[in-house]
């Protein structure tokens, strides 16, 4: 546990929850995994805010444990919030995009558009200007780096001299290789995908700039980045059945410098006398897993049980809005709060606080108004049959090597695959049948399908 994020008293029911707003921060800096909570309906509202959030966190790399459900009272809620994550992604999509429209102006203008402003440049009237003193610091880093110095040495010299970032931090080894990598320093300004050439005054020549990024590129060693890569696609899913623990994702080399990736019993991994359950090949168990799991959701008539009773927790859920209920709750109260301090005004009580009290109550009346809009708009419109239907496709005929949509299926559908030595126990995160066992003997059978699939 590398962190704890504690907003006490809190109901949950509003998104200015202050620590959980610095974790969903946090999830940036990508130096953890899980986020564990006591139980999933401390995470957020409503299932909705629950998948945009859990949609920030993904991209990040985080995923949200809870420590007390093991299923959810409503089974298929899990399957429903994999569906609202799908549209939440295109929520935000839609919205970046409405965001970007605005901004081509500015764009047009070579305005300064937000955000972080980099060391050696001030900005004055929306444009980027350099700062003499912090510039003639990036130069100096540059030339320093290009002619060989170490990036330590350097750090060690800007530290003794007393030299400070624009946070007012020294530098360290990350922001300083940001810096040595940040193209603005020769102009160029980077707009979603596209590249701006002389957008700000240059700091730095191309040349001098090309010759200290290839130097970056020659010192850098790539191996922890490449593990990242890898997506063990039943992380936190697969459980060994020897002694219940999780298997987690491993890589190993062999003797020919092959690469091999694997799940191993995580107590055998910390003690290799604790358990003696061999490990797991990653594609062998995933292919299984992801083929076992379409034939089965397919299967009529679980197909239509599922989408039934998703539809209709879904439109249960879009009809109790709590949260818009307490916004109008409140507002109500605040309303009636500054018709009492208005009439004790007029009756002619003159009071500094009770006017300071006005003013409060008025922007909170404001704010609230715009929440209450804000919240009308996200409310979702109910759904029927054919949503879920259209997004069940998707499922359909899936190809193993479509990994994003595997992982989908996995995430939505399969709440553990639990390994035996002689069987392979699945259980699906939808109520009913939801316990499917096969035996090593018919997995013979089933792999040399997935292997012609695979190799297909
Ligand atoms: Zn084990």
């Amino acid at each position: 546990v590398i962190n704890t994020y504690i907003d006490r008293a809190m109901s949950g029911t509003n998104d200015n929850r202050n620590d959980f707003q610095k974790m969903i921060q946090d999830s940036n800096k990508k130096n953890f995994d899980y986020v564990i909570v006591y139980k999933l309906d401390r995470f957020s509202r409503n299932r909705y805010d629950s998948a945009m959030y859990k949609a920030i966190l993904k991209k990040n790399g985080v995923k949200v444990l809870s420590a007390c459900e093991q299923i959810s009272d409503n089974p298929e809620g899990i399957i429903l919030e994999s569906l609202l994550e799908g549209m939440a992604e295109y929520y935000s999509a839609e919205l970046s995009q409405k965001v970007k429209r605005g901004q081509q102006e500015s764009l047009k203008k070579k305005n300064y558009l937000g955000g972080k402003i980099p060391f050696g440049y001030v900005v004055k009237d929306k444009k980027f200007i350099i700062d003499e003193d912090s510039a003639n610091i990036v130069k100096e880093i540059f030339k320093r780096f290009s002619d060989g110095e170490t990036a330590k040495n350097i750090l060690d010299d800007l530290k003794h001299r007393g030299i400070k970032n624009s946070y007012n931090r020294f530098f360290c080894l990350n922001s300083l290789m940001n810096l040595l990598k940040n193209k603005k320093y020769i102009g160029i300004f980077n707009y979603g995908s596209s590249e701006i050439e002389d957008y700000l005054p240059p700091i730095i020549t191309k040349d001098l700039f090309n010759d200290v990024n290839q130097r970056i590129l020659i010192n850098s060693r790539t191996p922890a980045k490449y593990k990242a890569n890898i997506n063990y696609l039943l992380s936190g899913k697969l459980f060994c059945g020897n002694c219940n623990t999780v298997m987690s994702g491993e890589s190993g080399t062999s003797k020919h410098k092959n690469t091999y990736y694997y799940y191993k019993c995580f107590k055998k991994k910390k003690n290799s006398m604790a358990c003696d359950k061999k490990t797991i090949q990653k594609s062998w168990i995933e292919e299984l897993i992801i083929n076992l799991t379409m034939k089965h959701i397919f299967a009529n008539p679980l197909y239509n049980t599922i989408i039934n009773s998703i539809v209709k927790i879904y439109n249960e859920e879009i009809v109790s809005d709590i949260t818009l209920k307490t916004l109008t709750t409140n507002y109500t109260k605040t309303q009636h709060e500054i018709e009492n301090i208005l009439n004790a005004i007029k009756s002619g009580i003159k009071s500094t606080s009770l006017q300071k009290e006005l003013i409060k109550l008025e922007t909170e009346l404001a704010d609230l108004e715009v929440n209450i809009e804000k919240q009308k708009n996200i409310s979702a419109q109910p759904i029927n049959k054919s949503h879920i239907e259209f997004w069940f496709e998707q499922f359909k005929d899936l190809s193993i090597n479509n990994e994003k949509a595997c992982q989908k299926l996995i995430e939505a559908f399969i709440h553990k695959v639990i390994l035996y030595n002689n069987k392979v126990v699945v259980i699906y995160n939808h109520s009913g049948e939801n316990h499917q066992e096969i035996k090593m003997s018919e997995l013979e059978q089933l792999c040399s399908n997935t292997l012609t699939l695979a190799e297909s």
